[in-house]
């Protein structure tokens, strides 16, 4: 019998791979229980694939209560949530809303600085590791402005904001944007560069991942569901799954969206809500990027991938469902040529709109760490619009913390406990 530790993976998007990684990485027996089949969707695949230390304000930020309530009377505002009666969302939002606050923002930033910066430097070391197999670009990001009022905005708050935390961030004007990408005819009043940040193809991430994870050894339950748990002594001794019982010394919830749900039958209460995202792929585009960029006003992004460019956003709180909403999609295919005047509707002719739903927390930082409820449980979700940036650093966290030693980041704000 093998006298390694064990360690379950409870879902098999991005951070719930990354996890297994770094765990296995560490000498871990470690299962991945995904309930859909290998190779299928998930949130991470269809994203803008940003790795984004420049996003160091949290959703749930100064000002977004007023924002937000004017924008959920329209189906086709950036952020919309669904009213509905529901109690689970009632108290998200009521949690949401006290954490909109300046102080939590000066709190918060050095944490998603810090999750960020590892996760790029981490990105760097699997690109090596693979051939940069997933195509890593480390080129920056342009939050382009149409408007001077919003350069302004963005060079006073966002930009002043990043440049007190070290992540560097120059406010250009239009010539100085059309000189970092010359191959694109932009209509903008200028933009602020983030140097640090880099992009890459999820959809190359996942499998080139997926192999570095088969050569460490681990075990994939794909197509199998977690359904339920066994607890003996306060400890989680066994998940329950559609392929029957399976036991380890160590559990890992990382179910994205899913994972309140996941962990009910623990009476464990998760604020989390799914945010719907859309993203369309032009496969031969007119011009190609070579940064991924922001349409700051609109609240698209946009990022090359190989030949392809994809563009994506809009952030939907409407639960967990597969419904499309077409005015939500027209809403990303409609900022395009405000930006890009040579792109028209008819470049987005025919493509299948993608969708995904981030796991969103009330305070926008994510929940890694242990419950105190069941200590050999650990989750690692609620990375929102960062969990391809957030993925790395939150596996070598969980690593870090299973095998007892002491996290490179602190976790103090991370406490899946924090809304207990
Ligand atoms: C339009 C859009 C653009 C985005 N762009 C970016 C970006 O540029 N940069 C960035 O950092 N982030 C981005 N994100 C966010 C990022 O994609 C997500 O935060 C991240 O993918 C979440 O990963 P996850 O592994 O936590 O969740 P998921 O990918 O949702 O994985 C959870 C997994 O758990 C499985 N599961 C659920 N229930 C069960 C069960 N009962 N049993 C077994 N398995 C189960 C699911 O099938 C799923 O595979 C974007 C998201 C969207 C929608």
């Amino acid at each position: 019998m093998s006298s390694k530790k064990s360690v379950i993976i409870c879902g098999g998007g991005i951070v719930g791979l990354s996890c297994a990684y770094y765990l296995a990485r560490d000498g871990w027996s470690v299962t991945v229980v995904e309930r859909n089949a290998e190779g299928a969707d998930s949130c991470a695949q269809g994203s803008a694939g940003y790795i984004s230390p420049s996003h160091v304000v949290p959703l749930a930020a100064p000002g977004m209560v007023w924002k937000g309530l004017k924008w959920m009377m329209s189906s086709r505002s950036p952020f919309y949530i669904k009213p509905r009666l529901n109690a689970d969302l009632m108290r998200w939002g009521w949690l949401f809303a006290r954490a909109c606050t300046p102080e939590h923002t000066v709190r918060a930033a050095p944490v998603l600085r810090d999750l960020s910066v590892s996760g790029r430097k981490l990105f760097v070391e699997l690109a090596d590791l693979t051939g940069n197999a997933f195509e890593l670009k480390k080129e920056g990001l342009l939050n382009l402005c149409k408007t001077q009022e919003c350069l302004d905005h963005e060079s006073h708050g966002l930009a002043r904001l990043a440049n007190e935390l070290g992540v560097e961030a120059q406010v250009l004007d239009a010539k100085q944007t059309a000189a970092l990408e010359p191959g694109a005819r932009m209509d903008v009043a200028g933009s602020v560069y983030f140097p640090i940040d880099a992009h890459l193809s999820p959809r190359k991430f996942i499998p080139a991942l997926i192999g570095l994870l088969q050569q460490l050894g681990v075990t994939f339950r794909w197509s199998t569901s977690v359904d339920g748990w066994r607890t003996e002594g306060g400890r989680v001794a066994a998940v329950h799954t559609t392929a029957g019982e399976l036991t380890a010394d160590e559990f890992v919830l990382a179910a994205g969206s899913w994972s309140p749900d996941m962990v009910k039958g623990l009476e464990i209460r998760l604020p989390l809500q799914a945010g719907k995202g859309y993203s369309l792929t032009i496969e031969k585009p007119r011009f190609q990027l070579t940064k991924s960029l922001i349409l700051t006003e609109r609240r698209v992004a946009a990022t090359p991938m190989g030949d392809t460019l994809r563009f994506g956003g809009t952030m939907e709180i409407s639960g967990i469902n597969d419904r499309i909403r077409s005015e939500r999609v027209q809403q990303i295919i409609d900022a395009v040529p405000h930006y890009f005047p040579d792109f028209t509707a008819a470049d987005f002719a025919g493509i299948k709109p993608w969708y995904g739903l981030r796991p969103v927390t009330p305070d926008g930082l994510p929940y890694i760490g242990r419950f105190g409820r069941h200590p050999n449980l650990t989750a690692a979700c609620g990375h929102a619009m960062l969990g391809v940036t957030m993925a790395p650093s939150t596996g070598l966290l969980v690593s870090e913390v299973l095998g007892g030693r002491k996290p490179s980041l602190s976790l103090e704000m991370l406490s899946p406990d924090r809304y207990a």
